[in-house]
This record gives structure tokens, sequence and C-alpha cells, in this order.
């Protein structure tokens, strides 16, 4: 046996007679290994809980495509003028620096599921005893008939934070009097429910801020949306006339794109917008259907007590590719579903307790300075599923100073939850 740590040691004198059962990597090296995919809400999270708790019994590897990660949520306000850029980008060097988790820059191709090996584009393998998949969404181009990711660079989704947000965001800010915009919404299940119309609010806010005469134009291929009497309600007090939100039953189906001459055909109408803003279908990331982990809706079942894979014992699935019951996607709901999978990947190296799982999610959204509304609840397991057991959400007509402190507890969420990603 190779030196074990105290607490290893411990743990294995303390089964007894499971000594002859001894996990491989109690055998074989210093300590267990976590490796983590996906450096984002879910992911940060995991590998920061699972380092921190374990407090340095667990060797852990967080992979993520780059060296730093910009957030989509607050992305809508870095749109909106309410945030620069740099203040919705984090570095993971806390996280190597205080934690002892080593970062690897690169994308991940494949997971031997048998040989507990992850590989890496560049060719290198990283081992694993469990493996912790993070890696958000991917966007199913054509889903709208005409859009591709090449289309995406003069018709940007902004559905991935970085690029493709400054790209909107510059053509926003080139809106002149008598344009239009024109947003295709995705279908569910996407992240984010109330995000797109959070957006509608932040770019209606930036042109009635500089006084542009532009329309706003909502495609959906929904026939309703999250928070739609709130956004509905916000938009008619601040932004009267410039937004339009046509459902399914009035726009009949949309038929195609055309990013080049800048229309959306449906079966209504062909609408013609200088900013086309299209957000198509989603699915679990790639590496998630390359690992075996997908069903056939694109997403990743798990096991709604701990978030591990239904597939593969060593694997736990979180945030945006799991199927996590009523549990919307979202970095709330990542975050929160990161600390169960943590605490269960620690029982299963370290035998530590593990607790009921109990999750939580709040999503807010601003409509305009100060106004801010909210929805979300809290979740445990039934019948299999993350069911929601409380639930709460904004009401119509709330008063001002009511707004501005929900648009406060936002600014404050916002602050923790990097906190508690990236240390
Ligand atoms: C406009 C917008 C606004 C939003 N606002 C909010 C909000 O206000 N509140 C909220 O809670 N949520 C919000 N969200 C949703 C939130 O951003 C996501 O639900 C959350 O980020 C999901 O976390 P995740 O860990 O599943 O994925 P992500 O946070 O996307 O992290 C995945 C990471 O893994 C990396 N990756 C993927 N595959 C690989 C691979 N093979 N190899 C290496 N790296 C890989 C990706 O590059 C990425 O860095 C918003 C989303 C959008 C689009």
């Amino acid at each position: 046996m190779t030196k074990l740590t105290r607490r290893q040691f411990a743990l294995v004198m303390g089964a007894g007679t499971a000594t002859l059962a001894m996990p491989t990597y109690l055998r074989a090296q210093d300590k267990p290994r976590v490796v983590v995919i996906g450096g984002g809400a879910g992911g940060a999270t995991a590998a920061r809980y699972i380092a921190k708790d374990s407090e340095g019994a667990i060797d852990v590897t967080l992979i993520d495509s780059a060296d730093n990660f910009t957030t989509c949520f607050f992305s809508n306000l870095y749109l909106g003028g309410y945030r620069d850029f740099a203040s919705i980008t984090h570095s993971y060097e806390t996280l190597e620096s205080n934690y002892g988790i080593k970062k690897v820059t690169g994308w991940a191709v494949g997971v031997d599921r048998d040989a507990r090996m992850v590989s890496m584009a560049d060719g290198s393998k990283i081992p694993y005893d469990r493996l912790v998949v993070s890696p958000g969404i991917d966007l199913v181009w054509d889903s709208v008939p005409g859009y591709s990711e090449e289309a995406a660079e003069i018709a940007p989704h902004a559905w991935k934070a970085g690029p493709q947000t400054q790209l909107l965001k510059a053509k926003l800010d080139a809106i002149e009097n008598g344009q239009q915009i024109v947003m295709v919404a995705p279908p569910n299940p996407y992240r984010c429910p109330p995000g797109p119309y959070e957006r509608v609010s932040m770019m209606a806010h930036v042109l009635k801020s500089k006084g542009v005469d532009a329309k706003i134009i909502i495609i959906d291929p929904k026939d309703k949306f999250s928070k739609q009497g709130l956004f509905q309600e916000g938009w008619q007090k601040h932004y009267t006339g410039m937004v339009e939100w046509y459902g399914p039953d009035v726009h009949g189906g949309i038929k195609g794109i055309d990013v080049n001459a800048g229309t959306v055909e449906t079966d209504l109408d062909t609408f013609k917008g200088a900013l086309l803003n299209v957000i198509p279908a989603q699915r679990a990331g790639r590496i998630a259907q390359e690992a075996g982990l997908t069903n056939d809706s694109g997403f990743c079942p798990i096991d709604a007590g701990s978030m591990r894979s239904t597939a593969d014992e060593n694997i736990f699935v979180i945030g945006d590719a799991s199927i996590a019951g009523a549990m919307p996607k979202s970095g709330f709901s990542a975050n929160s579903q990161a600390k169960v999978a943590a605490m269960n990947v620690r029982g299963d190296l370290l035998k530590s307790k593990v607790f009921p799982a109990k999750y939580s999610n709040t999503c807010w959204s601003l409509i305009e300075t100060d106004d801010g509304v909210k929805v979300g609840a809290q979740y445990a397991p039934a019948e299999g599923k993350i069911a929601a057991t409380t639930t709460f959400i904004s009401q119509t007509g709330e008063d001002a100073a009511l707004r501005k402190a929900t648009y406060e507890e936002s600014v404050g969420w916002y602050a923790g939850i990097t906190a508690d990603m990236f240390g």
C-alpha cells in the first residue's frame, strides 16, 4: 500500500473486514481522483466544494475550454449598460491557489467509462474515480431553418456568454430611428426561461435611454413564457408600443430566416430586422452525448436524490445538461445541484455522511432601472423526480420600493454565487 493519508487510513481500518474490498484508488495511489468537465455555474461550484470539504483528501481536476469564464447571468445587464464586461468575467486562479484544484484548459472530447478516463482534444488522458459532467448546453442550429454557426456571426444568439454577447451589444448600440430588432425565442426546454424576455427589456431600456424610436418583435415558438404577466406589464409601463410579442397561434410557425437579408419568415408575415437575435433549441453539451449520458430528449437523466447519472454510477451530471425535474435550467439551479453532487462524491470516496438532497432556485429579472422581479422555489426528490416543495413569484402592481429591493437582492445574489463558484 502506498502512502495513505491519516483520514484514508482510518477509513480503511474503520471498515474492518472491508479491507479486502478496498477501492482501487486506495491501493494504487495516494488520493481518490475527481475530474469535473465544465468550469461554469455547476462545474466550478462542484470542484470547489469537493476540494474545500475534503480538505485535500481528494485530488480535483477541473477541465474547461477557456482560461476565464463569462457568466450568462447578468449578461443581459451588460447589454443594458448596467455592468461592464470585465465585471461578468471571472478567473479560475483562486480555485487553483486556495483550493489546490488542478485547472486544465482545453476541450474534453471523450469519456471511456470502463477505463474511467477522460480524453482531451490534445490527445492527453485524465483518469478519474468519480466524474462530474457540467458542460452546459449545445445549440441545435438547424432547429431554426437558415440558422448555423456561421450565421450566428451576423445574427448572434448570445446564449453562451463571451464574444457573442459583445457582438449583440455592438449591434444593439448601432440601432437607429425607424429600425427594428427581431428576436426568435427558443422552444422549451432551454437555459434561463425568463432570459429572452429580460433581454428584450434591456434592449428596450437602451433604445429608450438614447431616444431611439425602434421596435422589438419577439417571434416565439411557445404559447406562453416565464413571468409573462410581469414582463408584459413592465413593457406596457416603461416601453409603451415598443415591444410586440407573437406566439405560435398568431405567427403560425417559423418557416426560416435569412440572416443576410435580415428576415424571419413566418406563416403570418416576413419580419425584417436591422438586428436578428436568434436563440435556437438546445440540448446537453456535446461531451454528455459522447459519453452516452443523454436520452432521446438530448439531456441527461439523473437520480433525483444525488444528481448521479442513471447511465453510470461513477458519473454525476449537473446544471443545464441534466434532466432536473421541476428545476429550471439556471445558474442558481446548477450551483445548488453541484453541492448535492459534491456531497455524494465525498460520500462515495471518503464515506462522509450524505444528507437528504434539497435544492433551491431563484431567477431574478430586471425590467427597467430598479424594477426587478423574481420567481423561485425550493425542491426535493419525490417519486423519482426533483419536485417543487414551495414556490414564490413577484406580483403585478407591486410598489417601486419592493421592486428596487428585489433588484438589489439580485445584485447581492450575483456577488454571492460568483464567490461560491470561484472562491
Ligand atoms: C442571457 C442569459 C441570462 C441568464 N441569466 C441567469 C440568471 O439571471 N440567473 C441564473 O441563475 N441563470 C441565468 N442564466 C442561465 C445560466 O447561465 C445557466 O443555466 C448556467 O450557466 C448553467 O450552468 P452549467 O454549469 O450547466 O453550464 P455553464 O455555466 O455554461 O458552464 C459550462 C462550461 O463548460 C464548458 N465546456 C462544455 N463542454 C466542454 C468540454 N467538452 N470540454 C471543456 N469545457 C467544456 C463550457 O465552455 C462552459 O465554460 C442565464 C442564461 C442566459 C443565456
